[in-house]
């Protein structure tokens, strides 16, 4: 497979710092945690180093603190071949996030502090428009302000760049942006939020990927888990099942390595359900994995579970 048109991510970075422990501490208490846990995290981040890993020529926009965690953000982008459009933010902190994690459940509870990343505006995505219209595909979430997500899918749009947005975390949106994606990529979470249709199903999916149509976006992919993805578009709906690339150690991240891989499916070319597919392979062997960034595939893995 050909190396394919440039992707652009707008996005944010934390660096995830997981504790695992029997309970979360009482105020005033300390407690004595069994294990820690430092990674690279952020939608944004996962979604450019799972492009990255397959090949494609990943720019990623974001801000970062003068920090120890902006140079593991700087790292892990160098390791995957991600090239960095970094605004250096002194006067704040690279994002970081605390993560608990119950023993005996494996359950979390988590505080994401976004901090420099919560200053991206639309001067920055301005600053970055040449590289955005260089773009075959421009992929952004919703972890940065949302008027930056704004300006930088109307610079795309105007550009003739194919746009996705992964509205994740799960949040309501004003309504002048779904014009402005060629895809909206939601989970059922996501998706329930946005339409008010309640996703267990494909059949649902279609539902909410319909009304996502009616509110303007161009093909709906939502996402459902080990039950694969559903395509919907103007003229079909067409389901995509999950892929068995082996036993399932960590499913975090997958929605993110599905993004990396769906971006870098239409930048090389491939048709949207032939690029959802790719997507699925790639979160497919993501979660076989543990970790996120570190759980995503090389293209010859993907190519390989494809044939
Ligand atoms: P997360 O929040 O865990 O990163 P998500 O909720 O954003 O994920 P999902 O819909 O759970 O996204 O998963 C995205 C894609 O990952 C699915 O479309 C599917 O292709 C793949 N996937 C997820 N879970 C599994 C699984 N258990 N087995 C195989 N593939 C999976």
């Amino acid at each position: 497979m050909e190396k394919g048109k440039p992707t652009v991510i707008l996005g944010v970075f934390v660096a995830d710092t997981a504790y695992r422990a029997s309970r979360q501490p009482r105020m005033g208490e300390t407690l004595l945690g069994s294990a820690f846990k430092l990674g690279p995290g952020g939608k944004g981040s996962n979604q450019a180093v799972a492009a990255a890993r397959l090949g494609a020529d990943v720019s990623f926009i974001t801000r970062l603190g003068r920090d120890p965690f902006a140079d593991m953000a700087l790292t892990t982008w160098r390791e995957a071949g991600v090239k960095p459009a970094v605004i250096e933010t002194p006067e704040s902190y690279t994002g970081a996030a605390y993560i608990f994690v119950e023993e005996e459940s494996g359950n979390n509870a988590i505080i994401v502090c976004p901090g420099a990343a919560t200053l991206i505006s639309p001067a920055d995505i301005e600053a970055s428009a040449d590289l955005i219209r260089s773009a075959g595909v421009f992929v952004t979430q919703l972890e940065q302000p949302i008027e930056a997500a704004i300006r930088a899918l109307e610079i795309a749009r105007e550009a003739g760049v194919t746009t996705i947005l992964n509205p994740a975390p799960a949040a309501k949106l004003p309504p002048e942006i779904f014009a402005l994606c060629d895809y909206a990529t939601p989970n059922e979470t996501e998706a329930e939020e946005l339409t008010g249709i309640a996703v267990t199903s494909p059949a649902d999916a279609r539902r909410a990927g319909e009304a996502l149509l009616e509110k303007g976006v161009g093909a709906a992919v939502v996402t459902l888990g080990e039950k694969g993805a559903l395509l919907v578009d103007r003229d079909s709906a067409e389901h995509v099942p999950a892929f068995a690339a082996g036993p399932v150690v960590e499913t975090t991240g997958a929605g993110d390595a599905f993004n990396g891989g769906f971006a870098v499916g239409l930048a090389r070319g491939l048709t949207p359900a032939e690029a959802v597919r790719f997507g699925c392979a790639v979160a497919g062997i993501s979660v076989t994995r543990p970790g996120t960034a570190p759980s995503m595939p090389e293209l010859a893995e993907v190519e390989a579970l494809l044939s």
